[in-house]
């Protein structure tokens, strides 16, 4: 309560993962009125654009009020049994294989178990994948490799104590805003030094030190360079490179790059190497320009080895750090929600880890390989595998790579069930079965951010019509499909509670993952969560990862990887002359369902775009504002030309958000090819190639 007399809520911004808190405050006409919590450790009251126009967003244009089946409106009993049915008849006929979930980093963490829990546990299949591959899936692969977990080192405080704050491939100031505002607060306060390494020049480097505007995908040359860099300097730390394995073959392969392109002078290359060198205190924070890249794993690991052969890691104010694109992708980690992931960072392909999880499940088996990850399951639905399809929160005809076969794939699938809130989505339209799922305001459960803070997402509003939380739903369909024991939730915290007890098995497991202390909460402690950083076991709580130089591989060391430059898998061609960047603009998420309701947010930019450099727009005779034809051999957009030198010569660069409603020919993910780096399975969204001319209708 305030002065108001209205009540006050905490609760947690749904949308990226910087996971601010925030005050809601119900206005008495459906709507709502936010604040930055003061109290919350990611944000201490402060909110960006997106966070500040929630209460916008909250209206029930758009909303979908009952299930549908084909289109029609129907019962809860009619659509779950037909969703129970058809999966279950789809296994019996065509195995568990023939199935998959697509769900999304927008899930509260108490969802995503349950999904996981029915497809690993109960369908038995791996086949539930996430859009958080196409956000941090290399990141994850490259933590494994290198400290035996998907653990992230990094906090929020480091950010405020670093010295020198290097960005790689990470627009912080309009993806995470509000750490770009801890940014700028601490190199106000200690004059912490700030390099953007990223092609663009966007809005994060205008309060940097140093843009260095590299080639596309280059970013393990020039961190190899680096590596050598230390090395020649006398920069290591011997005795922490005593705690990793694999520092000769790292520096072998470093070296063997040294001629390899960055696009960068010789001179740009050496100050931002003396710079690192000559800075203890050291923060790389990284993102998709890192990540979507057919070579992604690897740069991830290329940033590793520098931390590890210094020993910048494990200390205050020294890192490296992967910041996620979505509120919720960390909990999606925690829980196993990706192909390739058991629950609990416990491993698939680990027999002891599986006969675990599946006599804590008391399932009958556990998948002992991976599932289809994002473009696998897409391409397997549309040559025929995947027979049954539940996409939950998430767009693909939209936001996939190919998003034109994706979305002729979906159309063609003989049965997909969609939970959205709206059916105004592209691939909601697609769906045989359309299910009313509660909005973030209307939901409780916990999210994790990109630091490792669990924060409760609590509800302050009714949901509309008969929509219903994701768990819920799920958990339904489980006990319609035989599973009822397992799948006997009267609520979230019941949920919680079994999630932080399986987490124990982890922590025996000698695994970084450990909310076990969290296991016998009771219902009033769980609704008075307040944030906290894992783990949280019985013998730690919070802390700092590998202070003590203690990793998770079996000796106990981290391993440093050789890892070489490769250039982007498309090549640019006569007929395709162009590299096409794709990303994020400051006041929209992802394909626009909510922040689209925002007029305030939609005025910052209001049309979908693309960016030109005057050179090639003089030589393709394009003028500011005209509409543009972007084409590569996947697939065709028309965006309205933006001429600057920001993007340079030879690249050009289009946000991701507009959509087939919002604009019709402005999906830029049908531009993008869908090649993938083969470990982590993360598309390559930010090297494409097109073809660029003025726009001449029919
Ligand atoms: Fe929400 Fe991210 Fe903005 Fe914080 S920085 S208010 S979490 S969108």
């Amino acid at each position: 309560m305030d002065g108001s007399g209205l009540p006050v809520t905490r609760s947690t911004c749904p949308y990226c993962g910087v996971g601010c808190g925030v005050l809601l405050q119900p206005d008495g006409q459906g709507g709502l009125n936010v604040r930055g919590d003061p109290d919350h450790p990611a944000n201490y009251g402060r909110l960006c654009s997106k966070g500040t126009a929630l209460g916008e967003t909250v209206g029930l244009e758009q909303r979908l009020f009952a299930p549908r089946v084909d289109g029609r409106d129907t019962s809860w009993d009619t659509a779950l049994q037909l969703v129970a049915d058809r999966f279950s008849q789809t296994i019996a006929e065509h195995g568990p294989d023939s199935t998959a979930f697509y769900v999304s980093g927008q899930l509260l963490t108490e969802d995503y178990y349950v999904a996981n829990k029915l497809m690993k546990g109960f369908v038995g299949s791996a086949n539930i994948d996430t859009n958080s591959r196409l956000c941090m899936a290399s990141s994850v692969a490259g933590h494994k490799r290198a400290f035996g977990t998907d653990t992230v080192p990094g906090t929020y405080e480091d950010i405020d104590e670093a010295d020198l704050v290097v960005l790689v491939g990470s627009n912080l100031a309009w993806c995470h805003p509000v750490l770009y505002q801890r940014l700028l607060a601490a190199r106000k306060k200690r004059g912490t030094k700030v390099v953007v390494i990223d092609p663009r020049r966007t809005a994060s480097c205008d309060g940097a030190d140093m843009h260095l505007a590299l080639q596309p995908g280059s970013d393990v040359a020039l961190f190899n360079r680096l590596l050598v860099a230390l090395y020649d300097g006398g920069a290591l730390d011997v005795a922490y490179i005593a705690r990793t394995d694999g520092f000769d073959a790292a520096l072998k392969a470093a070296w063997n790059d040294s001629s390899k392109p960055t696009g960068l002078s010789e001179a740009e290359i050496q100050a931002f190497c003396s710079l690192w060198m000559s800075t203890d205190k050291v923060v790389t924070i990284y993102s998709q320009g890192v990540n979507q890249s057919t070579s992604g794993s690897d740069k991830v690991n290329a940033i590793l080895n520098c931390h590890l052969a210094t020993g910048r890691i494990g200390k205050p104010g020294c890192g490296p750090f992967s910041v996620t694109g979505q509120p919720n992708a960390m909990g999606g980690r925690e829980v196993g929600g990706l192909a390739n992931m058991l629950a609990c960072h416990l491993d698939l392909e680990n027999a002891d880890h599986r006969a675990a999880v599946r006599g804590f499940w008391g399932a009958k088996t556990v998948p002992d390989k991976p599932g289809l990850k994002a473009v696998d399951m897409f391409r397997g639905v549309g040559d025929g595998r995947i027979k049954a399809l539940w996409i939950i929160h998430t767009n693909p005809a939209v936001s996939m790579p190919e998003a034109d076969a994706v979305r002729d794939a979906i159309a063609a699938c003989p049965f997909t069930v969609v939970s959205d809130i709206t059916d105004q989505t592209d691939t909601a339209r697609l769906a045989d079965v359309l299910l009313p799922a509660s909005a973030w305001a209307e939901k409780d459960g916990t999210v994790t951010n990109s630091d490792r803070t669990i924060s409760r997402q609590r509800s302050v509003l009714p949901a509309p019509g008969q929509a219903r939380p994701d768990w819920d739903i799920l958990a339904e369909v489980g006990r319609r499909m035989g599973f009822a024991k397992a799948f006997d939730y009267g609520s979230e915290v019941e949920i919680f509670r079994e999630y932080a007890a399986l987490s124990g098995i982890a922590g025996q497991f000698g695994r970084d993952f450990d909310i076990s202390a969290l296991s016998d909460l009771t219902d009033t402690e769980y609704a008075n969560l307040t944030p906290q950083r894992w783990p949280i076991s019985a013998t730690r709580k919070g802390g700092r990862f590998f202070a003590n130089g203690q990793f998770f591989h079996p000796n106990g060391k981290a391993r440093m990887l050789p890892v070489s430059w490769k250039p982007p898998a498309a090549k640019t061609t006569p007929r395709f002359p162009f590299r096409l960047n794709t990303g994020r603009v400051r006041d929209q998420w992802h394909t626009m369902t909510r922040t689209g309701l925002s007029a305030r947010l939609s005025a910052h930019l209001a049309e979908p775009f693309v960016d030109i450099h005057p050179e090639d727009a003089r030589s393709l005779d394009i003028k500011p504002a005209d509409l543009v034809q972007i084409s590569s051999p996947t697939g065709t957009a028309i965006l309205r030309a933006r001429i600057t030198d920001a993007v340079p010569l030879g690249q050009v660069f289009a946000p991701m958000h507009w959509t087939g409603e919002t604009a019709p020919a402005a999906r830029i993910g049908a531009v993008v090819a869908a090649a993938f780096d083969p470990v982590s399975g993360q598309p390559e969204s930010k090297a494409g190639v097109a073809a660029v001319s003025r726009f001449k209708a029919a």
